[in-house]
């Protein structure tokens, strides 16, 4: 049986137009500054378009190009002024009622009963009438640039009924007057207005005067050629932007034009070791007008430390942020600046090695936490993610590894804290070891993520459990006829019986050097999983987490074989208690983990075995 032919029905949605105000109020009220940046790109696109003109002789007139913006406060008028093309009464009718209002409807149609916020309009053709979010009557008054054309008056208040005359008017372009609503009061304010231009036009390139001061004098560097400019003109840029920062440590000026059309300047500020990814430190501009510092879908988040602009032309910015983020541009685009990032700072190590190596310090959690969230950036990375060594140069891990493979394969030393480790470096350094430096913030989970990159390979921090390399192994201990023990049984015993406390638990090694009498090790494993539950458990100290730790005695240090001889003549002697306190209390505060509250103890002990002294 055939199929029924479906019945098609042809008609017109009809959108009652007297309703767009209220919609354009109810979407727009966050940002209902933005009236002005519409207006004010209006009155430059009008400029463009003459100018355009003049190009193709079109237009044969010179005009002095500016945008003038007047407040009247008396009035509660605000006058924007363009000397551009200018509109004959039908282009009035056609631009402005037709299809303004066709966009307004578009725009109806879209978001009505939608309950997504819309950030920003303008591809609607909406620009004009956001007007209406701070103005209950706007005029335009208008003098083309097509000879003999008459001035026109056109004004509205907001409904679909609006007026049309003919007037006078001496130069040719364009006056926009609002006449400001009472709820508006905050924008009969010269302040305002000021700081809305700046912070919305700064860049358009068409002078602009408010109340006969210009607003925009510095230009937008970002679309000059990088070779036309100088370090200077980046960093006179970047004061502009952030009059309160520090100078940035260098800067990456992205200017391609295909796949994507994309433009902008990053620089990287002094992080002092931290950073809050939370700040808006971007701003993102569409041809050079102002839109937004809310670049989270743009950019990846790791990005979001650097500071600067981004003018993305092609981008849909006017349209919401669910849509934003399944655009493919936006993607492309993320993607994009990423890679610009990346090839920065792979050609920095590469041409300038000494500047890069100078700047790793401040950059290096940046480039870590991008590396650990961001794949991508991690493989794009790798070749200049480098370490500094103990022994004062910068390395790869590849080149670590393969430096080290003889003595420790797949095996790598860290440092987390020079200070609290620096017996261990010494002993290090003593015995040709080499360890790198990982003591930025973010540096435990770098591990972890550097582990699971490079399978099979291990990293330990200096301090945990004692490296093999240490010990003598080539020493052979001589079991003491007497005792039936070896020197290294009798001075375990006597440190196990002199130190009880809790979570301790004594060991004694002979380490190839003599000076370190004794220190306090951690497994790595143990000591990651306890830095792990530190920051679930709030309150937790630090303290809490030593309870489980072992004092390595070196038997080879001079002071171990004093306890031992002292030990063997007198068991319960005094001395021997003393001393294994000592050594035990030194290694921790060398550690940094001798309480407080120990001190006095400690103190008064120094000053017993000071006494001692012939
Ligand atoms: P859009 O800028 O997205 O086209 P608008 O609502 O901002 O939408 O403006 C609608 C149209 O009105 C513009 O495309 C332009 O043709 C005309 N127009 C607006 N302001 C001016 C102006 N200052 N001078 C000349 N034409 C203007
Ligand atoms: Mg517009």
């Amino acid at each position: 049986m055939p199929k029924a032919k479906a019945k098609i029905e042809k008609g017109n949605i009809s959108v009652h137009t007297e309703n767009i105000l209220p919609i354009i109020k109810k979407w727009l009220y966050s940002d209902r500054d933005i009236f002005l940046r519409e207006l004010v790109s209006n009155a430059h696109d009008a400029i463009a378009k003459l100018q355009h003109l003049t190009l193709t002789r079109e237009f044969e007139g010179e005009r002095d190009y500016k945008i003038t913006v007047k407040l009247d406060t008396e009035k509660k008028t605000l006058t924007i002024s363009d000397n551009g093309i200018g509109m004959t009464a039908d282009e009035v009718k056609k631009y402005i009622n037709q299809v303004a209002f066709s966009g307004a409807e578009e725009f109806a149609k879209k978001y009505e009963g939608g309950d997504q916020k819309s950030q920003l309009i303008g591809h609607f053709g909406l620009g004009f009438y956001s007007a209406f979010m701070v103005a209950d009557k706007v005029e335009i008054v208008t003098l083309s640039y097509k000879e003999s054309s008459e001035a026109v008056k056109w004004s509205s208040t907001g409904t679909t009924e609006f007026e049309i005359s003919t007037t006078e008017k001496a130069e040719g372009g364009t006056d926009i007057i609002l006449h400001l609503t009472e709820d508006s009061s905050d924008f009969n304010s010269e302040y305002q207005i000021r700081e809305t231009l700046k912070k919305y036009c700064s860049f358009i390139p068409v002078p602009i005067t408010f109340n006969d001061a210009q607003v925009n004098e510095q230009k937008p560097i970002w679309v000059s050629s990088p070779t036309s400019l100088k370090d200077q003109d980046y960093l006179d840029f970047y004061k502009y932007l952030f009059p309160f920062s520090d100078e940035p440590l260098f800067w990456i000026h992205i200017n391609i034009d295909f796949p994507i059309n994309l433009s902008g300047i990053l620089y990287f500020p002094k992080l002092k070791h931290q950073f809050d990814s939370s700040q808006k430190h971007i701003k993102l501009y569409c041809n050079k007008v102002y839109v937004s510092d809310n670049c989270q879908d743009l950019i990846p988040e790791f990005l979001t430390v650097l500071q600067g602009v981004i003018d993305a032309p092609d981008i849909p910015l006017n349209v919401s942020r669910s849509f934003l983020q399944n655009d493919p541009n936006v993607r492309k685009l993320a993607e994009h600046i990423q890679k610009k990032v990346a090839d920065k700072l792979k050609e920095l190590h590469k041409k300038d090695r000494a500047k890069f190596e100078q700047n790793w310090e401040e950059i290096n959690p940046f480039v870590k936490f991008g590396a650990i969230s961001n794949d991508k950036f991690y493989e794009q990375a790798k070749d200049f993610l480098i370490f500094k060594s103990t022994e004062d140069y910068y390395t790869t891990i590849e080149d670590y590894l393969e430096r080290n493979k003889e003595k420790h394969e797949k095996k790598i030393f860290y440092i987390s804290d020079e200070i609290a480790q620096s017996s261990y470096l010494e002993l290090f350094k003593k015995e040709g070891l080499e360890a790198i430096f990982l003591n930025s913030v973010i540096d435990s989970h770098f591990i972890q993520h550097l582990e699971m990159k490079h399978a099979g390979v291990q990293f330990q921090r200096i301090d945990s459990d004692v490296s093999e390399h240490l010990v003598d192994k080539d020493k052979t201990e001589i079991v003491d006829a007497k005792t039936n023990k070896t020197a290294s049984q009798t001075i375990e015993e006597v440190f196990k019986k002199n130190l009880t406390l809790e979570g301790l638990t004594v060991k004694v090694e002979s380490l190839k050097s003599e000076e370190l009498a004794g220190m306090i090790v951690l497994s790595e494993q143990m000591r990651r999983l306890k830095e792990m539950s530190a920051m679930y458990q709030q309150g937790n100290n630090g303290m809490d987490l030593m309870k489980e730790h072992t004092l390595v005695v070196n038997a080879n240090s001079k002071v171990a074989k004093l306890i031992k001889t002292k030990a063997e003549i007198l068991p319960e002697g005094e001395d021997v208690k003393m001393l294994c306190e000592h050594i035990y209390d030194l290694a921790m505060l060398s550690q940094g983990l001798l309480e407080n509250t120990k001190m006095p103890i400690f103190v008064e002990r120094s000053t017993k075995i000071l006494g001692m002294v012939k």
